[in-house]
C-alpha cells in the first residue's frame, strides 16, 4: 500500500468507542485488523460518524462526477450490487444492456455502421483511454512492420492541458508524449501545432473534447483537417482519438452541429465517462471505435457467454455491474430530449453563474460555460492583495469545494478558479454560491497580502 503520513502518527493508532454504544471499554486499533467482531451497528457508525468530515459532494464544484441520480436508478443499482460484469455467462442480461449502450453511443456519436458497434464500458475514461490508446499502438507497430519499418519509438501528440489519464498512459505503455504547450491566450491544442508534432513515429493525436482545465472544446475538425493536408504532403496518416471524457455526453444533445466524432473519417476511436455527463455515479467509462478495423484482434479476450464466446477489451477482470445497468436506465429513461434538457439546463445555469461573477468586478472569465458546462475565471491581474487561492479558502468556510489551480507550461503565470455545472446543480444554488461570494469579498479585499499564493497548490487532475 501507498504510505500516508497520518497513518504512522504514534500514539494514534487506536480508536475507543464511545459507550453510547453499549461497547463500553472497547478499543479497536485504526490501523491494523482488530482481534475480535465489532456489532454490526457499532461498525456502521464508526465509519458513518468519520466520514461526515468528507465534504458534501453536491457542494463540489470541482468534480466533474455525476452527484444526484433517480432514486430509482439508486434502487436498481443496489439491486445489482452483487454482479460481477465479467460473468457474463451468469449475468448474460447485464452483458447484454452493455453491448445496447454500446450500440447507442456508436449511433450517437455516428459511427459509420451501428450494427457492427465496436467498443466497450470500463471503469472511466482513464481506462479507457489506455485501451483506446493501446489499439493505437498496436496499429502503428503493424504498419510500421509492414513497412519494413522501426516500430520501436512511438509518440502521441496532444495539449499540455490533456488529462493525467494520458500521461499515464504514455508511463505505463512506453509511448513518447509530444506535449503542446500553451501559448498567450491558446489554452488548449491547435490543429497547427498538432500538425506541427507529429512524424512517423505519430500513434495519434488526441484531441479534447472539454478541457479539463476551463472546459473548452478543441477544435477536433480543424485539426482532422490539418492531418489530412499533411497526410496529402508527406503520405504519414495519423489517426485522431477523441477524448470525450465530458463532452461526449455533452455536444451530441446541445451543440448537434459541431463536427467532432466518427464524422470525420480520421476519428479512429472516442472515450466517454459514463460517471460525467453521462449521468451515472462514478464507476463506469465507455470507449468505442469507428469500425472492428480500428480495434487489432490481438488485443482482443474472449469469455464465455451463453454457450458461446464474446469478445472483451479490459484491463480488470472483476468489475462491479451496477453502474453499466445504471447507465442503462438513463437512456431508457431520458432519452435523447431528456439528455438534452438536463445539459441544456446545466449550460444555462452556467452561462448565467459566469455572467453574474464577471459583473462582481474583480473576476474576469476564462470559459463562460457555453461549452462544457464549466466556468474558468481568474482574479483581475492588477489586484494584488488576494488571490485565486484566497478565493477558494474563503468559500470553503461555507463548504464550497471551488478549487483554484495554476496552469500549464506556458502559461504558469495564470491561475484560475473553476466551476464545474451538473446535474443537480441548480439556479438555486448558483444563487447561494454568488451571495457566499459577495459576502466573503469584502473581506478579501481589505486583506493588505494575499494569504494563500499557491506556492503548494497541487497540480490538478479532473
Ligand atoms: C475526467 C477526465 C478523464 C479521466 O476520466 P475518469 O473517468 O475520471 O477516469 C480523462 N480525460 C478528460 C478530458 C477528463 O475530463
Amino acid at each position: 500500500m501507498l504510505k500516508h503520513p497520518s497513518n504512522h502518527r504514534a500514539g494514534r493508532d487506536a480508536l475507543a468507542l464511545d459507550p453510547r454504544f453499549g461497547i463500553e471499554g472497547l478499543v479497536i486499533p485504526r490501523h491494523t485488523l482488530p482481534e475480535d467482531e465489532v456489532p454490526p451497528e457499532a461498525a456502521y457508525q464508526i465509519i458513518h460518524d468519520e466520514l461526515m468530515l468528507d465534504g458534501n459532494a453536491r457542494l463540489n464544484v470541482a468534480t466533474f462526477v455525476t452527484t444526484w441520480m433517480d432514486p430509482q436508478a439508486d434502487r436498481l443499482m443496489a439491486e445489482c450490487a452483487d454482479k460481477n460484469m465479467i460473468d457474463k455467462d451468469e449475468y448474460p442480461q447485464t452483458a447484454e444492456l452493455e453491448m445496447r449502450c454500446v450500440s447507442i453511443l456508436s449511433k450517437l456519436w455516428n459511427a459509420p455502421d451501428a450494427t457492427q458497434a465496436t467498443g466497450c464500458s470500463t471503469t472511466g475514461s482513464s481506462e479507457a483511454a489506455m485501451l483506446a490508446g493501446l489499439a493505437l499502438k498496436r496499429r502503428w507497430q503493424k504498419r510500421r512492420r509492414a513497412a519494413g519499418a522501426p516500430a520501436d519509438r512511438p509518440n502521441l501528440v496532444m495539449g499540455i492541458n490533456v488529462q493525467v489519464c494520458w500521461e499515464k498512459f504514455a508511463a505505463y505503455w512506453d509511448v513518447e508524449m509530444r506535449l503542446v504547450p500553451m501559448e498567450g491566450d491558446r489554452l488548449h491544442l491547435s490543429a497547427e501545432e498538432a500538425v506541427r508534432h507529429c512524424d512517423e513515429n505519430t500513434i495519434g493525436v488526441v484531441a479534447v473534447l472539454g478541457s479539463t482545465f476551463d472546459g473548452s472544446y478543441e477544435p477536433v475538425e480543424e485539426i482532422c483537417r490539418a492531418l489530412d493536408e499533411y497526410q496529402q504532403r508527406t503520405g504519414i496518416d495519423v489517426p485522431v482519438h477523441v477524448d470525450g471524457a465530458s463532452g461526449a455526453f455533452v455536444a451530441p444533445f446541445v451543440d448537434p452541429d459541431l463536427v467532432w466524432d466518427f464524422r470525420l473519417p480520421r476519428v479512429a476511436s472516442i472515450n466517454a465517462s459514463g460517471h460525467k455527463y453521462g449521468l451515472v455515479y462514478p464507476g463506469v467509462g465507455w470507449v468505442v471505435w469507428r469500425d472492428p478495423e480500428a480495434l487489432p484482434e490481438e488485443l482482443i479476450f474472449w469469455v464465455n457467454y451463453l454457450g458461446d464466446d464474446m469478445p472483451t477489451f479490459a484491463l480488470n477482470f472483476s468489475r462491479p455491474g451496477a453502474q453499466v445497468v445504471a447507465q442503462y436506465y438513463n437512456f431508457l429513461r431520458l432519452g435523447h430530449a431528456g439528455y438534452r434538457r438536463v445539459q441544456a439546463y446545466s449550460r444555462e445555469v452556467a452561462t448565467r453563474l459566469a455572467d453574474r461573477i464577471a459583473e462582481l468586478g474583480p473576476f474576469q472569465l476564462l470559459t463562460r460555460g457555453d461549452e462544457l458546462p464549466v466556468l474558468a475565471f481568474q482574479v483581475d491581474p492588477r489586484i494584488d492583495n488576494f488571490t485565486v487561492f484566497d478565493v477558494s479558502g474563503a468559500l470553503r468556510e461555507r463548504g464550497w469545494q471551488v478549487p483554484a489551480y495554476r496552469f500549464p507550461k506556458n502559461r504558469e503565470d495564470l491561475s484560475a478558479l473553476r466551476v464545474v455545472v451538473r446535474r443537480g446543480f441548480t439556479h438555486d444554488l448558483a444563487d447561494m454560491l454568488i451571495d457566499d461570494l459577495k459576502r466573503q469579498l469584502p473581506r478579501l479585499e481589505k486583506q493588505h497580502a494575499p494569504q494563500h499564493d499557491g506556492a503548494t497548490a497541487g497540480s490538478f487532475h479532473h
